[in-house]
C-alpha cells in the first residue's frame, strides 16, 4: 500500500478510536471535541505513514531527505570536495585550504545522507532522555529503533507484529500517565501504526513475524497504487464521514 491508501486507512482508525475515546469520555464543548479529534486523527496519519521510514523512498522518508536527484549530486559533490581536499593536502599546497574542501565534501556528504542522519540523531536524542533525564522506557525503545531504522530490511523488524506490540504497550503506559492530550496523541498513534500493518497484509509482500519468519500474512489482494488502493481509500474515506455523521447525529 502506497501514501494514499496509508493515509486514508490511518484517518478511518482515527477517527474510530476518538469517537470511541470522546464516548468512553465525553466532552462539554464542541471546540474541545474538535480540538481533541483533530489531534488523534493527526497522530493517526502520522502513526499511520511512519512505519515506512524503514523504506529509503516512502513518503515519510522523502519528508526527511532531499529529491534523488539532488541526493545523487551532493554525492558527486562530496567525491570531487574531497579529491580537490585530499590533492591539495598530498601535494603540499595548502593543509588549511585542503581541510576546508575536505569540510565541504564532508557537509556535501552528509546532506546526501540527511536520512541517515536525522534518524540516528532523533535515535539518539531519545536514548540520551532515556538515561540523562529518566524518560520513559518507551523512549529506550523507540530510540534504538530509530537508530537501527536506516540499516534494517523493509517491512521486517520495524514492521513486525511484535515490534508494533511492544510500541503499543510503550506508548499506552507512557501516554496513561497524563490525561488529555499526551494520551490522545499515544492512542491516535498506535491506531495509526496498527492501521499502516493492516494496510500492508492486503498487498504481494505482506508482514511477517520477527520470530516466526514463517508466520506471514500477504492476502495479495491488489498492487501498490493500483486502482484497488484508490477505491480502497475512497471507501476509507466514506466510513470516516459516516462515523462522525453517527457521532454527530446519534451520540
Ligand atoms: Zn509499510
Amino acid at each position: 500500500m502506497n501514501k494514499q491508501g496509508h493515509s486514508a486507512l490511518a484517518l478511518l482508525a482515527g477517527s474510530a478510536t476518538s469517537v470511541a475515546a470522546l464516548t468512553a469520555s465525553p466532552m462539554s464543548t464542541t471546540l474541545e471535541v474538535i480540538g481533541f479529534a483533530g489531534v488523534i486523527c493527526a497522530a493517526s496519519i502520522m502513526g499511520g505513514l511512519a512505519p515506512d521510514l524503514d523504506h529509503k523512498t516512502s513518503t515519510a522518508s522523502q519528508k526527511i531527505q532531499l529529491s534523488s536527484g539532488k541526493r545523487k549530486l551532493m554525492r558527486a559533490l562530496s567525491g570531487i570536495f574531497l579529491f580537490i581536499g585530499f590533492v591539495l593536502i598530498l601535494l603540499g599546497y595548502s593543509i588549511q585550504a585542503g581541510a576546508i574542501w575536505i569540510g565541504a565534501g564532508i557537509m556535501a556528504g552528509c546532506l546526501a545522507r540527511l536520512r541517515t542522519i536525522i534518524l540516528i540523531a532523533s535515535g539518539t536524542l531519545m536514548l540520551m532522555g532515556y538515561f540523562v533525564y529518566d524518560w520513559h522506557w518507551v523512549a529506550l525503545f523507540t530510540g534504538i529503533a530509530l537508530l537501527i531504522m536506516p540499516f534494517v530490511k523493509h517491512r521486517w523488524i520495524i514492521h513486525s507484529p511484535e515490534f508494533a506490540i511492544v510500541l503499543s504497550l510503550g506508548l499506552f503506559i507512557f501516554g496513561s500517565q497524563y490525561s488529555g492530550w499526551v494520551m490522545a496523541s499515544c492512542l491516535g498513534f498506535i491506531a495509526g501504526w496498527w492501521s499502516h500493518l493492516f494496510g500492508d497484509i492486503f498487498g504481494n509482500d505482506g508482514i511477517r513475524s520477527l520470530f516466526v519468519p514463517k508466520f506471514k500474512i500477504a492476502l495479495r489482494l491488489f498492487d501498490n497504487g493500483g486502482a484497488a488502493e484508490r477505491m480502497i481509500s475512497k471507501l476509507c474515506h466514506l466510513l470516516s464521514i459516516v462515523i462522525w455523521g453517527i457521532y454527530g447525529f446519534v451520540l
